[in-house]
């Protein structure tokens, strides 16, 4: 309430001076006495007081007693309690009469914690003065009763009225809610308030405590913010009502005028930066967040300024700065809810609750709306109300933000694997394709480049795998060695490209009539090859070999201008498995067989058998 009611006051105030002055140029009204009866336990005296604005200050009650003789106050307008900021002092007076109530000492209560010199002068018809001060610039202690209203004593014996006197001179608005209580009603008057004063900072307390203990733990600086905006507020309310007068600083009376200031400033920073951290400005609204800035530097200035400058200036300052700054959270909680984001919602109520509450309050001190429990506490319950749902607001944002941030992990890591995935099944990719490069690396190795057939070094690395298969299944295993007849003198009459030729030719033939025999071939060097053949036996190794040469003699390589006829020798050898024939041997017994067949003369196959022993 402090910032609102205060500003709400201050315009009231501007508004309610003018009214002043057009009231004081009318004819002095015909004052009643206030007469009290035995049912009175609670009256306002309002209606009953004239005014004298003392614009020097220098009367005494003797000088007023006059005036008021001789028709010098004027009727204070009904309903009017406020004459806003003004200098010099003013007198009030009104006419108490004790007809039969049984109380004679009442209370005299004025309802406003915040007057700086409140005087009373009662005169008795005896001629007898009594007089009493109170007010924020005496010490707290001076007062009738220790409450947060300034208060006096006041004896009212059955009979003859009493003339009061009261004179208020103060930086603060000149305020008179002025109230006769009996002690007891008094009493019940306070507890009430009491209780409803401990009610709502027992909540501010309650949510204090709740949020300091979030913001230690999550480090978030919102709740240290929301703290912050809290107790200021909290602060400005504590002052307003005189509670800070009565509790923080009851021997100083210049903090009791300074506190009013200093606290709407801080309470205005704490919502600025607030709402600049929960509505998260400096991301969602940059513009906003700036003009935000710029009022936290605003109301930091004031507020230092405050402590030198007088109430009456710095007050009506602040006052009118809070109008401009909760209308600004407001636009700025709109704007950002606007562009999607759904914690503003939650700000956004809590934020109406505290103006629609404020509002109500002034609305009754512009009598607008009636004064009831809901809206003469109107700022108080919407406070509470927006403390609380600003509360369970940062828990929303903090939970929206977690989601938030496990949503941006999972995607992460969803990421991470596809990524992984891929990178996974790219590897996999490159490693078969290495394998193949390396097979056919191996292959083409294994190979001759002019044939195509194995090369002797291949050869002799298969053999030993054969023959064990050959041990192994009890099988026969034949050896074949093949050399092309006058070879030389192909490559001297046609040349050595048409000599190569008739080597890839020689192979194409060999490989298709050996290999559906599952012959291994091998290019055993220059115009010989070597051929194993599992599973054949001398015989019908001989018989292939056969088929070989004729497949051989029987066609023509036409690599040269003219066809050429070419014919091979043919060794035919079968390993003697039995007697561990090595490798060595059976080689050199089928080249043996070969020789044998160079001798017969040429394009024959023979075996080693035939061939002459040693
Ligand atoms: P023989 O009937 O006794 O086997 O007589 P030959 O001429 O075939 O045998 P010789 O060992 O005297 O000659 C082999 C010839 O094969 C010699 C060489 O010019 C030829 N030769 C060997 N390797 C290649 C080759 O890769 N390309 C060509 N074009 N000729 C080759
Ligand atoms: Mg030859
Ligand atoms: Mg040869």
């Amino acid at each position: 309430m402090g910032r609102t009611s205060s500003g709400a006051v201050g315009l009231l105030c501007t508004l309610l001076c003018v009214l002043a002055g057009l009231c004081a140029a009318l004819p002095a009204q015909a004052r009643e006495t206030l007469v009290l009866s035995g049912g009175d336990a609670v009256v306002g005296i309002n209606p009953y007081l004239g005014y004298l604005h003392d614009a020097e200050g220098g009367l005494d009650a003797g000088d007023v007693e006059r005036l008021q003789r001789a028709d010098g106050f004027t009727a204070v307008p009904p309903g009017k309690n406020s004459f806003g900021f003004q200098s010099g002092a003013y007198w009030f007076h009104a006419r108490v009469r004790n007809a039969d109530s049984p109380t004679t000492r009442w209370l005299l209560v004025q309802q406003y914690a915040l007057s700086d010199e409140i005087e009373i002068h009662a005169r008795y018809p005896d001629g007898r003065w009594m007089t009493a001060a109170s007010g924020d610039h005496r010490p707290f202690q001076s007062r009738a009763i220790r409450y947060r209203h300034p208060n006096f004593w006041l004896e009212l014996p059955p009979g003859a009225p009493v003339d009061v006197y009261v004179r208020i001179q103060s930086e603060s608005s000149m305020q008179i809610p002025l109230s006769l209580y009996t002690p007891t009603a008094f009493a019940e008057a306070s507890r009430d308030a009491q209780f409803a004063i401990g009610l709502y900072y027992g909540i501010l307390l309650a949510l204090f405590f709740y949020n300091l203990v979030l913001w230690l733990t999550t480090q978030d600086s919102s709740y240290f913010w929301y703290v912050f905006h809290l107790t200021a507020f909290g602060l400005v309310l504590f002052t307003l009502n005189g509670l800070g007068f009565e509790y923080l600083w009851p021997h100083s009376p210049w903090l009791a005028d300074k506190s009013v200031p200093l606290s709407i400033c801080l309470a205005q920073v704490g919502v600025q930066q607030f709402a600049r951290k929960f509505l998260d400005l400096g991301n969602r609204w940059q513009r906003g967040d700036r003009v935000g800035l710029l009022l936290i530097a605003a109301f930091a200035l004031l507020g230092i300024a405050s402590a030198f400058l007088p109430y009456r200036i710095s007050v009506p300052i602040a006052s009118a700065g809070v109008f401009i700054s909760t209308g600004w959270v407001a636009v700025e909680a709109i704007v950002v809810l606007r562009r999607g984001y759904a914690p503003a919602r939650i700000f956004l109520a809590a934020w109406a609750a505290f103006l629609v509450g404020t509002a109500m309050f002034a609305a009754v001190a512009f009598a607008l709306l009636p004064k009831t429990f809901v809206t003469e506490y109107g700022v108080q319950i919407g406070s509470a109300l927006e403390m609380l749902l600003l509360s369970i607001a940062l828990g929303y944002r903090y939970a929206s933000l977690r989601n938030e941030n496990e949503r941006i992990i999972r995607d992460g890591r969803q990421q991470l694997m596809h990524e992984v995935k891929a990178r996974t099944s790219e590897l996999q990719d490159a490693l078969s394709q290495l394998g193949d490069a390396h097979a056919r690396l191996r292959e083409s190795s294994q190979r001759d480049a002019l044939t195509g057939l194995y090369t002797r070094r291949h050869f002799h690395e298969r053999l030993p795998a054969l023959l064990q298969e050959a041990r192994a299944q009890a099988a026969p295993l034949s050896l074949l060695m093949v050399d092309l007849d006058h070879f030389k003198s192909i490559n001297d009459e046609h040349g050595h490209l048409a000599g190569d030729s008739c080597l890839r030719w020689a192979a194409r033939v060999l490989a298709g009539t050996l290999r559906p025999a599952h012959a291994v071939m091998a290019r055993f060097g220059g115009e010989e090859f070597v051929v194993a053949l599992p599973g054949h036996d001398l015989e019908a190794a001989t018989g292939l070999a056969e088929k070989a040469r004729q497949a051989l003699a029987g066609s023509a390589c036409d690599s040269a201008e003219t066809p050429l006829r070419i014919t091979t020798s043919i060794g035919v050898h079968e390993v003697d498995l039995a007697n561990d024939e090595g490798i060595d041997q059976a080689l050199e017994r089928a080249d043996r067989a070969l020789y044998r067949a160079k001798s017969d003369g040429r394009d024959c196959v023979r075996t080693a058998g035939e061939a002459l022993p040693g």
